[in-house]
């Protein structure tokens, strides 16, 4: 796609989810004056609040920022950056310099509470966890990382680092031996808070939006003679043409964009959510300010990849689950099989999770916080988080080949919420025709015969995930799959 340079030429961005918004606010900051944002979820009156029929991956209470990123050194020096940006965020909240509407000087949207790591099995750390650890300490910060299991030395230095929250957040040590690591880099952000907080700086700096069911909502894209984009068509049947088209949809992406099966695919993680009753002592033990984020058996599989974090401001615990991954594959009018995401806002059959996200959540819950069941409280809301995994875990920020006039950002792979500041630097580079080694990583690429995918994608009906196959559990009410 030949770069763009007229800075008056109408950009269409499809998406108002973490990539599409920071992609508006980027591309106005670097003078382009012709920016609309589509989405068909009423953001402005929502508020990207999931109890509000928003079903986008972004639209959440809360999600993770952790720069233990193993050996992918890249992310975690890229959330470095991104924490800066939350913390200026949360200082122009604070000093009124930017007030999105319906927040005040009074909220937060990073609270850096820590990342507490802890397995049931081993007590010292798995190989990812000494990748992170090693290169966090590589880059000169290796004094935020406590190494607690059976170190009487890093819980004192914790405790004496104000840390005294987070040392033991499960009450699993006994005779002063204590469990896990403590990563103090970071902690979460209110995800739709941040989300409300883009979208208001994108329209401060001249983006127009339309988010509204019909009138946001892109049914196909107009082609020219060669097959170029050259615009969207809408569900009311409005037409907007652009020279740049962005297509942000996270898990829609692959039903507008077919050409990327195989790169990307939809997929949904798991998340239960606990609301602790006003009043509850609880609501203090769970504090953002006395609890922290929380990994369990990270990379441990099905029985693994628990998080969970401390409440947010309606007194609820969320807990997620990605050791088991679903897809929801159906046929496609172009006669492929593809996974689409479906929800309880556009599908009221689907509630509840599947079976082992159940399973492994409430086994999580009986033996580490205890206290809720003996308080009577449960899991009171549970949701399919949908969102586009690639098969090697890297973004996708790039045209797509043969085609000019569009450009693709997507590939979150659950994991790039925490660098909504930064995501649209390389939409605008690419638009801009700006090289990079990151760009080069979410170039539009192949799995090579041979090569080794961290995510297994298309599978289609032969998924052992596939949605079609599960039991799905909604605390005692059962649902039959053959409903979806
Ligand atoms: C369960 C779960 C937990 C996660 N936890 C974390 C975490 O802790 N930390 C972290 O950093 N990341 C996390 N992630 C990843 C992160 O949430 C995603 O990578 C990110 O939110 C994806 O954003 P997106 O903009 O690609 O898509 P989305 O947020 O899904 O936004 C896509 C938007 O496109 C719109 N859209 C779709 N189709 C159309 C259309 N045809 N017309 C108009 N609009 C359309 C949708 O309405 C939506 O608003 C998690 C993801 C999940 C699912």
């Amino acid at each position: 796609m030949p770069p763009l340079t007229d800075r008056q030429a109408p950009i269409s961005i499809v998406g108002a989810g973490v990539f599409g918004v920071s992609s508006a606010i980027h591309l106005a900051t670097r003078g382009f004056r012709n920016i609309t944002l589509f989405d068909r979820q009423p953001y402005h009156e929502t508020h990207y609040d999931f109890d509000q029929g928003c079903d986008a991956a972004s639209a959440d209470c809360n999600k993770i920022i952790r720069a233990a990123y193993g050996n992918e050194v890249w992310y975690q020096n890229l959330t470095f950056d991104a924490i800066d940006i939350w913390e200026s965020w949360n200082r122009s909240l604070a000093e009124g310099t930017v007030r999105p509407p319906g927040l005040t000087e009074k909220d937060r949207i990073y609270v850096n509470c820590g990342n507490y790591h802890f397995g049931d099995e081993s007590n010292g750390l798995n190989d990812f966890e000494k990748a992170s650890v090693n290169n966090i300490t590589r880059a000169g910060r290796g004094h935020t990382q406590y190494l607690l299991s059976d170190n009487p030395n890093e819980v004192a230095r914790a405790q004496a680092d104000g840390r005294h929250y987070a040392i033991d957040p499960f009450h699993l040590s006994e005779n002063g031996q204590h469990h896990g690591y403590l990563d103090t880099i970071g902690g979460f952000v209110y995800a739709d808070k941040a989300c409300r907080y883009a979208l208001h700086r994108a329209t401060e700096l001249g983006v127009k939006t339309v988010l509204d069911r019909q009138a946001g909502s892109v049914e196909e894209f107009i082609h020219d003679h060669q097959g170029n984009v050259i615009g969207i068509q809408m569900a009311n049947g409005e037409r907007h043409q652009a020279a740049v088209t962005i297509i942000a949809c996270g898990g829609w992406t692959p039903t507008l964009v077919p050409e990327i099966d195989g790169l990307c695919e939809t997929t949904a993680g798991s998340i239960a959510m606990i609301q602790i009753p006003e009043g509850s002592p609880l609501r203090q033990r769970f504090s953002p300010y006395r609890f922290p984020v929380f990994q369990w058996n990270v990379r441990g599989g099905e029985n693994g990849n628990l998080y969970g974090f401390p409440l947010d401001d309606r007194g609820v615990m969320k807990i997620g689950y990605r050791g088991t991954k679903y897809t929801n594959p159906q046929q496609a009018s172009d006669g492929r099989v593809r996974s689409v995401p479906i929800t309880k806002w556009t599908s009221p059959s689907i509630t509840g999770l599947p079976k082992t996200s159940t399973q492994v959540i409430e086994r999580f819950l009986d033996q580490y916080l205890p206290e809720l069941k003996e308080d009577g409280i449960n899991i009171s809301q549970t949701r399919l988080c949908w969102y586009t995994d690639s098969y090697d875990n890297d973004w996708v920020i790039d045209g797509i080949p043969d085609k000019s006039g569009v450009v693709i950002a997507t590939g979150g792979s659950g994991h790039a919420f925490k660098f909504l500041p930064l995501l649209g630097q390389f939409v605008a580079d690419k638009v801009m025709g700006i090289e990079s080694e990151m760009l080069h990583r979410f170039r539009w690429r192949k799995l090579q015969d041979g090569e080794w995918a961290r995510n297994q994608l298309m599978k289609g009906f032969d998924d052992v995930h596939a949605l079609q196959r599960m039991q799905l559990i909604d605390g005692h009410q059962t649902v039959a799959s053959s409903k979806l």
